[in-house]
């Protein structure tokens, strides 16, 4: 589904991606574990092309990602990205917010734009906000219909970069309990995060980074209670 092979990455002298070689098949959802600075958001956006990378290759559904033209947006679109912050267009309403990206670039018709908009704003439970403007949501809510926009491209893969750390204590669990739906229903995920409850209830598997590199790739059972490395020990031991 997703494939990273000998990808490396640069900021200046900063070598931020280190060797990174791993393949999500579909269906699995990865949630990527690592302290600040580590490389997690990076790599993220390596993989969809937001960020340049110096070497390697990233595959998408066995095709390769171009550097850039039309091949790109197209593939980008497979890859759904949803951020700490949630990027909603502030001058459109949640509504017009899910059905832009799917009217602009995969064509869909206005009427069936609407209707799959509609029931993705009801399967994350804000149907009745789709009229309002992002501002007047609470941050779950805007999140909630971040991730309805993003699913309404109906991606192959699901990215998320740290999606409940701007949020307020009491919505966090409204949000991970869509991203666990999700996880449910079979989607392939990625996920950076620091929720420990979801890494051990809802992932398949734990990529651990440390320094621009994957230090451990095991299930989370293993991760948690076996963790291999002194990095991912000292980690576990400051977070639990
Ligand atoms: P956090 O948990 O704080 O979000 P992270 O694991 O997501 O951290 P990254 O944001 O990927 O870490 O950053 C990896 C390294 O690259 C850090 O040392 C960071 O300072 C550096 N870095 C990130 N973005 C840039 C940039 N645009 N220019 C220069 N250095 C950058
Ligand atoms: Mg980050």
């Amino acid at each position: 589904m997703i494939r990273a092979a000998e990808v490396n990455k640069f900021f200046g002298d900063l070598h931020v991606l280190k060797d990174i070689n791993f393949e999500v098949p579909r269906g699995q959802v990865v949630v990527v574990l690592g302290p600040s600075g580590s490389g997690k958001s990076t790599l993220c956006r390596a993989l969809n092309r937001l960020e340049p990378i110096n070497s390697g290759t990233i595959e998408v559904d066995g095709k390769q990602l171009p550097k850039e033209g039309k091949g790109l947006a197209a593939l980008r679109a497979d890859v759904g990205m949803v951020f700490q912050q949630f990027n909603l267009f502030a001058h459109k309403t949640i509504m017009d917010n899910v059905m832009l990206a799917p009217m602009k670039v995969r064509k869909l018709k206005k009427t069936d734009a609407y209707n799959t908009a509609m029931q993705l704003l009801d399967r994350v439970g804000i149907a009745n906000q789709a009229e309002k403007y992002p501002a007047q949501l609470s941050g779950g809510q805007q999140q909630r219909a971040a991730i309805a926009r993003a699913l309404a491209m109906r991606p192959k893969i699901m990215m998320f970069d740290e999606p409940t750390s701007a949020l307020d204590p009491e919505m966090v669990q409204e949000v991970l309990d869509v991203m666990t739906d999700l996880a449910k229903e079979g989607m392939t995920m990625f996920v950076v995060t620091h929720e420990m409850g979801f890494a051990r209830r809802a992932a398949h598997r734990v990529m651990f980074m440390s320094d621009g590199e994957i230090v451990e790739d095991t299930t989370p059972d293993d991760f948690f209670t076996n963790p291999k490395s002194d990095r991912a020990k000292d980690f576990l031991s400051k977070i639990l």
